[in-house]
């Protein structure tokens, strides 16, 4: 794939009125946030079943929906040339969509010129094994690889059929292919709780941080979120009974936020958007596999990018779509889960936004 289309500088913007003309500037919210951080979900399939994340008889987008991987390309490609840094393939499980590698391969350009610092995915390391060399060899240093538990009929459990060994292989895979692997695991109540120290020492071991992440109520899975949820703030403490951390000044710009774990070296991550509101440094737009671009993870507004990028050949339609997008990113979420608020904030599942 090659797609050198730039919506600047091409002289192409003169038949634009002005309020169409895209700014040439880094994109900047209303609340003066400078907009970094681009993820992409690939693909909205998975060949996992994780509870909270989807339901058992998932209906998934005709393939028709999908932007090829020629289109993700351009819009990512723009949202480059928009001042994004860091881009994050995901989905969906970003590995099964046919062909992802020419995908990350034509991206890795953005890296070999410095028009992007990293570029990286979340994946549930089911198809590492086959992947990781390529990744690190399209200039991909660090994943996160999401896994709750170390209990192979757990995992079975949450995944629905997930085979725990093919994960761990897929994570052996990275590490040898000299990936920086950083596990994600949601907290999950009756679940991975109690399990959750010895899946710190597991991963700290092995040099690799660990994030925890609090159940969001995104999308109807057959199941109330009440039962799903624990609270971090509630793990942190029990935690904080047998270990010692020491809180760390370093963020993403996003939910995260880290602390240094003196019995084990390593660093432990909270993501806790139920109980802690992280928007007001939030640097991070979304896209979706269909070219949906969503603002905020946590409200339902949407712009549809894939009919400006079919429009036109060139980007100029796309760029004033962006921008009129980003004029009109909300200020936060309002996640609630209570008795009251057992439902879905969000319609969306997780896996169509992109995790
Ligand atoms: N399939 C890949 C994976 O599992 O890493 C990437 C997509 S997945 C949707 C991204 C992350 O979202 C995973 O770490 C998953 O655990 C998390 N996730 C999914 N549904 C969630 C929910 N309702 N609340 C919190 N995290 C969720
Ligand atoms: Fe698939 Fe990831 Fe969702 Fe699990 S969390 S079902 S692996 S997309």
């Amino acid at each position: 794939m090659a797609f050198e289309t730039h919506w600047y500088g091409t002289g192409r913007m003169s038949g634009l009125v002005s309020s169409e003309r895209a700014s040439l500037g880094p994109m900047v919210d209303p609340f003066g946030r400078s907009i970094r951080y681009l993820r992409v979900s690939v693909t909205d399939r998975c060949d996992l079943r994780c509870f909270y994340c989807m339901s058992e008889d998932m209906t998934f987008l005709p393939k028709a929906d999908l932007l090829t991987l020629e289109e993700l390309d351009r819009l990512c490609s723009a949202f480059i040339a928009k001042g994004v840094r860091k881009l994050r393939l995901t989905g969906g499980e970003p590995l099964v969509r046919r062909n992802v590698m020419s995908l990350v391969r034509s991206l890795s350009r953005h890296l070999s010129t410095g028009a992007l610092d990293e570029l990286t995915l979340t994946t549930n390391g089911s198809q590492l094994s086959r992947f990781a060399s390529e990744l690190a060899d399209c200039g991909v240093r660090r994943i996160n690889v999401s896994l709750d538990t170390l209990d192979a009929d757990k995992f079975r459990a949450i995944t629905r059929w997930g085979d725990l060994d093919k994960v761990l292989a897929g994570i052996e895979a990275a590490r040898a292919a000299g990936l920086a692997v950083k596990i994600n695991a949601v907290a999950l109540k009756n679940l991975n709780e109690d399990e959750i120290p010895a899946l710190m020492r597991w991963a700290h071991g092995k040099g690799m941080g660990l994030t925890l992440i609090e159940v969001m109520p995104l999308g109807e899975v057959g199941i109330g979120r009440i039962d799903q949820y624990v609270p971090l703030s509630l793990m942190r403490a029990r935690l904080a009974q047998q270990f010692t951390f020491t809180d760390l000044d370093e963020t993403t710009g996003g939910p995260a936020r880290y602390v240094r774990v003196a019995e084990t070296g390593g660093r432990l991550g909270f993501i806790t958007p139920m109980t802690h509101n992280f928007c007001e440094s939030c640097n991070r737009v979304r896209i979706t596999c269909t070219g949906t671009l969503h603002t905020c993870l946590g409200q339902e507004d949407a712009s549809d990018l894939r009919k400006p990028l079919r429009a036109s050949p060139d980007d100029a339609l796309l760029g004033a779509a962006i921008d009129r997008a980003i004029g009109q990113k909300p200020r936060g979420h309002d996640f609630i889960i209570d008795r009251r608020h057992n439902r879905p904030s969000v319609s969306r599942h997780m896996s169509v936004t992109g995790g």
